[in-house]
C-alpha cells in the first residue's frame, strides 16, 4: 500500500495461485533427471521464490549457487538434442505459404467430394467417441496390470469397433466413425506418441469440479517416428462399405490441454505440431481414409485475454490447422469440430480455418449457430449439433427434426450435417442408441420433405 514502508525480510509471493500445477517435479522418475530439472511444479516454484526472496534481502551472493544452477539447467535446455532437432527445424523453416493451402477452393473440393462420397442430403455422423464403457476401462487396468498382453488388450478393442460399426450401420449413419476406445485422452494419446512430448506420472492439475487431467509437457521439438492412428483406422474401414472417418487431434488443443514450452514462441510449436499431424492425414489419405476430421475444441479458450494479442494468436492457431490439413486432395474431405455454441468472437477464424465441414454445439442454444455462421456468409458445410450430449435426456426424433428445420433456415439443405454436439464417451450405450435411432428417423424425415417440396 502507498505510503506504508516495506517490512524488512522481503517477503516473496506467486503472482497467481498454484492451482493449475502439478504438486512436485521431483516425484516424477520416469523423465529424465535433465529434462526434470527445466520444470516447475508448485514444490519448485515455492522453493525459489524463498531462494528470491533471500535474494532480496542478503543480497545475490548468498543465492549464488541456486543462481548458478539455475543458469546451467537453462544453458542445458538451450544446448539440448530434444529442444534443438535440426531435422523438425529445418522442416518449419521450409513451410511456404502454399503449404497452408488447400490445392482448389472450396466449391470445386465440394464437387469432388460430392462425387466421390456420394452422400444423401443432411448426412448423418457423430464427433468421434463413443461410450467408454466399463469394460474398455477393464481392459486398460488389465494391461497396465498385466492380466492381459497387448495382443489381448487389441483384440478387446478391435470388438469394441466392430460392434461401434455394426450399430451404426444398423443405424443407418452416413459418415462413421470407429469410436476412439483406443484413446485415454484426446491429447494424452497423440502426445504419447509424439517425440517432443513428455508424459507425468503424478502430474494432476484440476480440470473443472472434480476432474482432474495429467496434461503432457511438451519438452522438445515435436516430430513423429510412425503413424499413430492409420492401423486402428483402416482396421475400421475394413469392416464396412460406408465412409469411415479418421480421428485427429488439431494443433491448438494439443497445445492448449499440454503444459507448453516457454523458451521458444507458441506459434513455432503449434507449427511443429502442425507438421507431425500432415503427415497423420496424409497417410490416413493414402490408406483410404475420405474423411479426415481434425478437432479443435480448444480454438476458443485459448484466445489471449487481451484483445491486441487476438490476431497474432488466430494468425497461428488457423495457420498451424491449416498446414495440417491441406496436404490432401480435394476429394478427400476435411471436417473440424468445436464444442461451444458462443463463437461470436471467433467467426473469422473458424471460416480461415478452411474445413470442409464443421460440427459445432447447438442443441441447447437452438441452432444459434446455424444462424451466426450465416450472418457472416459462411460458406461450407456446417453441422450444428441436434442433440445435447451433456445430458442424458433422449431427444425425440421430433425435437430433432424440429432443430434441423430450423437450421435449414439459415444453412442449405446441400451444406447441412446432421451430428450431436460433441463424442459421446461420457454417455452410456443406452441412451447413445436411443438418441442416434432418433437422430437419423429425424435426417431422414426432414430429407423426405425436402425431396416432396422439391419436386
Ligand atoms: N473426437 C472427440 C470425441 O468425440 C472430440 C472431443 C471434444 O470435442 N472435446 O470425443
Ligand atoms: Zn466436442
Amino acid at each position: 500500500r502507498p505510503g506504508r514502508s516495506r517490512p524488512a525480510g522481503a517477503p516473496g509471493a506467486a503472482s497467481c495461485s498454484l492451482l493449475h500445477v502439478p504438486l512436485d517435479a521431483a516425484t516424477e522418475r520416469d523423465i529424465e533427471p535433465q529434462v526434470r530439472r527445466w520444470l516447475a511444479f508448485a514444490r519448485q516454484k515455492t522453493a525459489e521464490i524463498a531462494t528470491l526472496a533471500r535474494g532480496l534481502s542478503q543480497g545475490t551472493d548468498a543465492i549464488a549457487a541456486e543462481l548458478a544452477a539455475n543458469r546451467a539447467d537453462l544453458a542445458s535446455r538451450a544446448s539440448s538434442a530434444l529442444t534443438r532437432d535440426p531435422a523438425v527445424r529445418s522442416r518449419t523453416a521450409a513451410i511456404t505459404a502454399a503449404d497452408g493451402r488447400r490445392s482448389q477452393p472450396y466449391a470445386e473440393r465440394a464437387a469432388a467430394q460430392r462425387a466421390h462420397l456420394g452422400l444423401p442430403l443432411l448426412p448423418t455422423t457423430t464427433i468421434g467417441s463413443f461410450p467408454q464403457t466399463d469394460e474398455l476401462r477393464v481392459a486398460r487396468a488389465d494391461l497396465r496390470a498385466g492380466r492381459i498382453d497387448t495382443a489381448g488388450y487389441e483384440e478387446r478393442i478391435k470388438d469394441e469397433i466392430r460392434e461401434v460399426l455394426s450399430f451404426q450401420e444398423k443405424t443407418g449413419v452416413d459418415v462413421l466413425v470407429h469410436g476412439e476406445p483406443e484413446r485415454n485422452d484426446m491429447v494424452q494419446y497423440f502426445a504419447e506418441q509424439l517425440t517432443g512430448y513428455v508424459a507425468t506420472q503424478h502430474g494432476w492439475v484440476q480440470s473443472y469440479g472434480t476432474r482432474y487431467v495429467r496434461p503432457p509437457v511438451l519438452a522438445g521439438d515435436i516430430s513423429r517416428p510412425e503413424p499413430m492412428t492409420v492401423r486402428w483406422t483402416t482396421y475400421a474401414q475394413a469392416q464396412t462399405s460406408k465412409p469411415v472417418k479418421g480421428m485427429l487431434t488439431g494443433p491448438v488443443t494439443m497445445l492448449a490441454w499440454s503444459f507448453v514450452r516457454d523458451d521458444q514462441p507458441l506459434g513455432d510449436t503449434a507449427r511443429q505440431v502442425a507438421l507431425a499431424l500432415r503427415d497423420e492425414v496424409n497417410d490416413l489419405e493414402a490408406a483410404g481414409t475420405s474423411v479426415i476430421q481434425v478437432d479443435e475444441p480448444a480454438l476458443r479458450e485459448t484466445l489471449p485475454l487481451r484483445a491486441a494479442d487476438h490476431a497474432a494468436y488466430l494468425d497461428w492457431a488457423t495457420e498451424s490447422f491449416r498446414l495440417s490439413t491441406s496436404g490432401v486432395r480435394p476429394d478427400t474431405q476435411i471436417h473440424t469440430h468445436m464444442c461451444y455454441a458462443e463463437f461470436g468472437d471467433i467467426v473469422q477464424a473458424i471460416d480461415d480455418l478452411d474445413a470442409d465441414v464443421i460440427s459445432l454445439e447447438a442443441a441447447r442454444s437452438h441452432m444459434q449457430v446455424a444462424g451466426e455462421l450465416a450472418e457472416h456468409g459462411y460458406p461450407r458445410e456446417a453441422g450444428p449439433g441436434v442433440w445435447d450430449i451433456h445430458s442424458p435426456r433422449v431427444p425425440s426424433t421430433q425435437e430433432a427434426a424440429a432443430l434441423l428445420r430450423k437450421g435449414l433456415e439459415a444453412i442449405p439443405a446441400e451444406r447441412l450435417w446432421v451430428n450431436p454436439d460433441c463424442g459421446l464417451k461420457t454417455r452410456g450405450w443406452t441412451e447413445t442408441r436411443a438418441s442416434l435411432e432418433n437422430l437419423v428417423s429425424a435426417a431422414r424425415e426432414v430429407r423426405a420433405g425436402l425431396t416432396t417440396d422439391n419436386g
